[in-house]
């Protein structure tokens, strides 16, 4: 298996789109990268460029140390699987996923060996005599994946592969293919629009966002730790709550005051904050983090605000209440049984230890 790199990567398509700047990013031997962001953004031309698809402007990849500007798609030995499956509509499943090694002028025994091995991962060995057209969204997405097993590359890359897939089968396909990388200990470039996929496939998370990257990390440090807005808001579901507001006070006692809305900010956050005293700032929480009816605990930093109530969303294990505080218009979930009518005023309980703070202009993380 192998190491992919790219370094300094940009790639525009004619005078004015700039598909992607500025790209370094490091995948390593055996990860599973997941890189997402909203459609757009430049993720399947980052994928094309490492399979040798498309051409860069600037910069370099490196797979297993060596460069690969100038070594075409089929010397790099990667597979990838898109999004429509680009299936053989006149060849058997078999025949689809042979097709490659015969290509590559493979012993037949072996081409038979490796087409079965993979069948019976994928669990598709009863349908290797069909047609793409009698077989299932699902069905035709395994055979697309043993097409690319069947290769043995040093790298697999996945443009979308699940979003034509109903919800349900979905869900089965992402933990398939996460046993799939389990298995076959292989070197994955998964690409994705879906933050859900990302959270729940990817060893690490690639943001990206207008062609540059915004950060890279473990699924649950881009949830903590977010270095931005556009991340902070991209990844989790619902999204983070985000407040318009400014510092108040001194240094030893700051308010986040969002006109109505006054929010008395913790010590920890003191220092961090200090400096930016009278600046317009985003204040940003989770809706899991506002608690409705639960207790805090001791020693939790927390703030109580009093908000309407102006939508119930039930979601069968939780509730999503949909509040207006001061100006601003809040979302919180509770697992609460008892839950409050529309139009009820009810108090809140920020946990303050879980707060963000962006700043208005560059959006960055002040904390
Ligand atoms: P999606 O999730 O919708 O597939 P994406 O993040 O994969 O989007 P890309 O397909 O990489 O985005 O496209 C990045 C940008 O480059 C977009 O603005 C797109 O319109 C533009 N683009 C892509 N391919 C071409 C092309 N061949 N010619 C001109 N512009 C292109």
């Amino acid at each position: 298996m192998a190491t992919v790199e790219l370094k300094n990567v940009r790639k525009t398509f004619g005078r004015n789109v700039i598909a992607v700047d500025r790209l370094d990013l490091e995948v390593n031997n055996k990860e599973f990268m997941v890189l997402v962001g909203p459609s757009g953004c430049g993720k399947s031309t980052i994928l094309r460029m490492i399979a040798g698809l498309e051409r860069m402007d600037e910069g370099e990849i490196f797979i297993d140390g060596k460069v690969v500007n100038d070594v075409p798609a089929r010397d790099r030995d990667i597979a990838m699987v898109f999004q429509n499956y680009a299936l053989y509509p006149h060849m058997t499943a078999y025949q689809n996923m042979a097709f490659g090694l015969k290509l590559r002028k493979y012993p037949q025994a072996e081409i038979g060996k490796r087409v079965r091995e993979a069948a019976e991962i994928l669990s598709i060995s009863r349908f290797l005599n069909r047609k793409p057209k009698a077989l299932s969204g699902g069905e035709s997405q395994r055979v697309a994946v043993g097409r690319a097993i069947v290769r043995k590359p040093k790298v697999f890359l996945f443009d979308e592969p699940l979003s034509n897939l109903d919800a349900k089968l979905r869900v089965q396909m992402r933990t398939e293919l996460s046993k799939l990388h389990a298995r076959l200990k292989a070197t994955i470039i998964y690409v994705t629009h879906d933050q859900l996929e990302a959270m729940t496939m990817g060893e690490r998370i690639a943001v990206v966002r207008d062609g540059l990257l915004q950060q890279v990390d473990q699924p649950l440090q881009l949830y903590r730790r977010p270095i931005n807005k556009f991340v902070a808001g991209f990844i989790g579901s619902p999204t983070m709550n985000f407040i318009e507001g400014a510092i108040e006070g001194s240094e030893d006692s700051l308010v986040f005051d969002e006109g109505q809305l006054k929010i008395e900010i913790p010590p920890r956050c003191h220092k961090s904050l200090s400096r930016y005293i009278g600046d317009p700032l985003i204040f940003g929480l989770r809706p899991e983090d506002i608690h409705y009816l639960d207790p805090a605990k001791s020693g939790q930093e927390t703030a109580e605000i009093s908000a309407t109530v102006d939508v119930v969303e039930p979601m069968g294990n939780e509730t999503f209440l949909h509040l207006i505080a001061g100006k601003s218009h809040l979302v919180a979930s509770t697992t609460a049984s008892v839950l409050p009518q529309l139009g009820e005023k009810i108090e809140l309980t920020l946990d303050l230890s879980r707060a963000h703070f962006f700043d208005k202009e560059t959006e960055l993380s002040l904390l």
